[in-house]
């Protein structure tokens, strides 16, 4: 027999959640497999960049103070005694009013000291000799991209926990890392439960629908970084179900379900885990869409038992589940980024619980504005669709009024260090 549960709040119930957690493992991944993937070493630079003194145009190396008395009435001459391109080195020596001719990015040959570029010279055939004119004074270290001037050795390049993203991937190459140290992705199982579920290939029947929360969290479980695991639906039957769930605790690091964790007649996933012995940390927060969220742990083994609800399905994975899984990918900003903004809309309903409501963020000027996008009901999944953001509307005994400050909490791939439900922010019912 089922007692009355007891609603906690989001910031309690996110701090439960984070109490304990226990960080992944790491691998190397070569580096053309490495995108996407959360750094588990800091990248210090093992060089300066650029390495040394390079040419940043097409034009010709000179010394600067040959240049001093060039004027567009009396230009001065240079002979060119050198020719090279990105990739080589001129190693002779480069005189008084010598100029070499060096492209994009070659090296500096040792005596000069500036850059004029090809633009800028007036050439001149003389006697066989390649000869340029120079109208103008040029500055010392003109033109030149100055050897560690980007980057200095031995600098903190990325922080371990980055998701290494192309320019990531990029900067790796360009310090020889051709394999880095990642966190493994964590498997990650989604299981619905519900006799009313089809296959998504199946044609509807009556009383049916399609098992839509399983895709949508796997996407969801994708775009973090970790590895989803389909481990199909499971009718509303206490024994199969129990079974199934024993067989894929074995399978996956963390296991989410969907459905059948609320008070109705079929909802066996309380049952489930008084049976695996499982420590429940709640089964309800003061939130909707999603007040009946449970999550429980099995020694450090996640189970986190969303609604069936699509939406309060796809709220409790980005409140609750994203922050474990950026964890144990070692992240350490895994909170969804706040933001203020103003509602266009009133909300006038009083509400004890926390409202999280989809929508999609308008930026006017300098002002955020957000309002529900489409129906803001927790079984409605067109209003998921285009939305970017959360807004996040505390209790209230008279609900918010269009043009009100609120918090909304963005869907975006960054994250934050600091949960915005953690440390006073949150009014207790
Ligand atoms: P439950 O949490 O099991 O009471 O389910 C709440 C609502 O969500 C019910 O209307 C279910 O039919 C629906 N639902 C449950 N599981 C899914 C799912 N995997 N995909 C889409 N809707 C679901
Ligand atoms: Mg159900």
């Amino acid at each position: 027999m089922l007692t009355a549960r007891k609603a906690i709040s989001v910031g309690e119930a996110i701090g439960k959640i984070m109490s304990d957690i226990r960080l992944g493992d790491v691998e190397r991944m070569p580096l053309n497999k490495a995108n996407g993937r959360y750094l588990a070493e800091g990248i210090v630079a093992n060089q300066d960049v650029p390495a040394f003194d390079r040419s940043l145009y097409d034009g010709y190396a000179i010394k600067a103070e040959d240049t001093i008395t060039a004027a567009k009435e009396s230009p001065i001459e240079f002979e060119v005694v050198g020719h090279i391109g990105a990739g080589s080195v001129f190693r002779g020596e480069v005189k008084k009013n010598q100029a070499v001719r060096i492209m994009t990015g070659a090296e500096m040959p040792k005596s000069c000291n500036a850059i004029v570029m090809l633009e800028h010279v007036e050439e001149i055939e003389k006697e066989g000799k390649h000869i340029i004119a120079i109208h103008k004074q040029i500055p010392v270290n003109e033109k030149v991209f100055k050897k560690g001037t980007e980057i200095k050795e031995g600098t903190l390049i990325i922080k371990e926990g980055a998701r290494i993203n192309p320019g990531i991937v990029g900067l790796l190459a360009t310090f020889g890392y051709s394999e880095v140290l990642v966190g493994v992705k964590p498997k990650v199982g989604v299981l619905a439960t519900g006799s009313e579920l089809l296959e998504v290939e199946e044609p509807l029947v009556p009383g049916k629908i399609r098992n839509s929360n399983s895709y949508m969290l796997m996407a969801q479980i994708e775009k973090l970084g970790a590895e989803p695991v389909y481990l199909g639906k499971l009718e509303d039957d206490l024994e199969k179900s129990y079974t199934e769930i024993v067989r894929a605790l074995k399978e996956v690091d963390v296991l989410i379900t969907t459905g059948g964790v609320s008070v109705g007649d079929f909802d066996y996933l309380p049952e489930i885990y008084n049976r695996l012995d499982a420590e429940v940390l709640f089964n309800k927060i003061a939130m909707r869409p999603g007040s009946v969220t449970t999550v429980a742990k099995l020694g450090h083994q996640y189970l986190f038992g969303l609604s069936g609800n699509p939406s309060a399905s796809f709220i409790g994975f980005e409140l609750f589940v994203r922050p474990v899984l950026k964890t144990l990918l070692g992240n350490d900003q895994p909170y969804l980024i706040t933001h203020k903004a103003n509602l266009t809309e009133d909300f006038p309903v009083p509400n004890a619980f926390t409202q999280l409501i989809r929508t999609k963020v308008k930026v006017e000027g300098t002002n955020v504005l957000v309002s529900s996008n489409g129906l803001n009901i927790s079984s409605s999944i067109t209003s998921l669709v285009g939305a970017d953001a959360l807004i996040v509307l505390p209790p209230s005994e008279s609900g918010y009024e269009k043009g009100s400050l609120i918090d909304v909490l963005l869907l975006s791939d960054e994250g934050q260090e600091e949960c915005f439900f953690i440390g006073g922010v949150e009014i207790e019912e």
